[in-house]
């Protein structure tokens, strides 16, 4: 199984080295042909305004796009996830996202770096996951076609899942749980 990790600005070799961990090859994804033969995606953490820029510049977002149409596993952290909303509050001036989740997310929902944290979150299907929620994004609406697969113990929306597509508000790379990518993968095995 190979599953790319879009390589262009962010937590990328956190997602590698977990994957590896999990015997999949994980092949950095910065050019439209390093999606060829792909099983699986995932979208990392980063600066979101900065990867969607990035993707236009490489010639990546119209694959990418067509990707996640086709109907690739995806799993975005974070950034990935702002990346994987249909629509977005508080984006950089003329940031777009790849679309795919009808759900809404609001960028930087925990104020900024400094409020930053960690916690256990329950994930449908998963169990409770080590979360590292660094300046991260929370859903703050979820269209029809899209599930709500994690909550904060308050209510807020920090998971959702459509079809093929999973998105999370936090980073379960940095605290080193890999029963999220674990679960990925073993979804993209049932499919291969
Ligand atoms: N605040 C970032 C953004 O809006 C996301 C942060 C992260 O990926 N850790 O893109």
């Amino acid at each position: 199984m190979i599953v790319g990790v879009l390589a262009l600005q962010g937590g990328v070799s956190e997602h590698i080295a977990m994957l590896e961990s999990l015997g999949v090859t994980a092949r950095p994804v910065r050019r439209p042909d390093d999606l060829v033969g792909l099983d699986g995606l995932v979208l990392p953490g980063g600066e979101s305004g900065v990867i969607d820029r990035l993707t236009r510049l490489f010639g990546l977002r119209a694959p990418l796009q067509e990707a996640i149409a086709s109907g690739l596993p995806v799993l975005g952290t974070c950034a990935g996830l702002i990346l994987l909303a249909d629509r977005i509050l508080g984006a950089a001036p003329g940031q777009q996202t790849l679309g795919g989740l009808d759900v809404t997310v609001q960028r930087n929902a925990f104020g900024s770096q400094r409020d930053s944290f960690d916690t256990v979150v329950d994930v449908a299907g998963v169990g409770a996951i080590e979360a590292s929620f660094i300046r991260a994004p929370i859903v703050t609406a979820v269209g029809t076609n899209a599930q709500v697969i994690a909550q904060l113990p308050d209510g807020r929306i920090v998971g959702v899942r459509q079809g093929n597509l999973i998105g999370v508000s936090f980073h379960p790379e940095v605290s080193g749980d890999s029963r999220l990518h674990s679960a990925f993968v073993q979804s993209i095995a049932a499919r291969v």
